[in-house]
């Protein structure tokens, strides 16, 4: 039977916290009833999401007993659906996996049709899992700015957050790739200087720089930003963005709350752009892929990714919601 990660409900025995728990096991293959393409999975990866669900913590996965993993990437061994055939090779992300419906931590999976989008030329199903949701989602705020017009300089580069992450790592390559100015912050500077540079970025900030209570206005030290980190930090870059320009808020890898006020949006008509990766659209879908294969360098992506086999994916979350890891986790789901 194949292989699978499924998140099972705990009843704790203390009746305290509620935790779920995640085991590879051995499941039947779906049936029809799962979705009309039916898919051998090759790779998939561990997200911020995927991390949270695969520790046991409640909130991604709404219903169990679930399969894990928000992305996957394989081949179509069967199609009810006539837009896809067998051997067609299917990148698929958010829409419901591993929230609502069995994800993509699986040897097989039965998916629904209309957010497939089919292997980009130029990517190998394993570069395209290393870019995953979150590179997919770094695509999704890039396309976000150029559309408000991003345009940087020296002086005032666009801010990306959370920057060693998997987000952040793949906007940092994106937007150097466009030849934009880049500022990373980083709560690991030190250790990941390097590698941030590396990526692209023009310069280093430190996270420290903007935690804590700010004014509502500050001087104009970014462009724009892509923030996948919320909190106090995305309230200071509200408070640092020029006049006129864009932030994408996509996460909350420091905190949910956002302790702002609006006067940077009513004196300097700065936009604060909401970017969602799970109900995103077929053609934003295909936009951002298309942008992945065209601008990311393959050996810059493989020098940021780790790969995993499907054992190895419950560790790896751990590691990655402790910041023991940088970049991307890709998993082997056959190996
Ligand atoms: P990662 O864990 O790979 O990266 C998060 C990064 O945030 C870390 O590497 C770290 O960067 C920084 N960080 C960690 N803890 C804190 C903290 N307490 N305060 C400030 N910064 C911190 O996660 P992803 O890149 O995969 O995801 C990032 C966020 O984006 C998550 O909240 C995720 O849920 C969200 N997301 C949302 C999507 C959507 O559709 N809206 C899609 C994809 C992701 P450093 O050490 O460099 O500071």
């Amino acid at each position: 039977m194949p292989r699978a990660i499924v998140i099972r409900r705990a009843e704790p025995a203390d009746g305290t916290e509620l935790m779920n728990t995640a085991a590879v096991e051995e499941l039947p293959e779906p049936g029809p009833e799962a979705g009309p393409v039916l898919v051998d999975v090759a790779f998939s990866g561990i997200n911020y999401k995927d991390a949270l669900a695969l520790t046991g913590r409640p909130g991604v996965v709404r219903r169990t007993p679930l399969v894990a993993g928000i992305d996957l990437v394989g081949t179509v061994r069967a199609s009810e659906d006539v837009r896809w055939a067998a051997g067609d090779t299917v990148v698929l992300n958010g829409t419901g996996l591993s929230e609502t419906v069995d994800g993509g931590l699986a040897e097989v999976a039965r998916v629904a049709a209309g957010n497939l989008v089919r292997l980009p030329e130029g990517l190998t199903p394993a570069r395209a899992a290393a870019l995953g949701t979150a590179g997919y989602t770094a695509a999704l705020c890039v396309l976000r700015l150029e559309d408000a017009g991003l345009a940087t300089t020296p002086e005032q580069p666009v801010l990306v957050t959370g920057a060693t992450g998997g987000v952040g790592s793949i906007a940092i390559a994106l937007l150097a790739a466009a030849g934009h100015h880049v500022a990373a912050l980083t709560g690991r500077a030190d250790r990941y200087g390097d590698y941030l540079r590396g990526l692209g970025a023009t310069s280093l900030v430190a996270r420290a720089e903007l935690e804590g209570p700010g004014r509502p206005l500050q001087s104009q030290r970014w462009s724009a930003a892509v923030d996948s980190v919320g909190g106090e930090v995305l309230a200071n870059v509200l408070s640092q963005t020029r006049y006129g320009g864009t932030v994408t808020a996509c996460g909350l890898a420091g905190s949910a709350s956002l302790p702002a006020s609006v006067v940077p949006f009513i004196l300097r008509a700065v936009t604060l752009a909401g970017v969602d990766s799970v109900s995103a659209s077929l053609p934003a879908r295909e936009a951002a892929w298309a942008r992945l294969a065209r601008d990311i360098d393959p050996a810059l992506l493989d020098a940021l990714t780790e790969t995993v086999p499907l054992t190895g994916a419950i560790d790896a979350a751990g590691r990655l919601l402790a910041g023991r890891t940088h970049g991307r986790i890709v998993v082997d789901v056959r190996a």
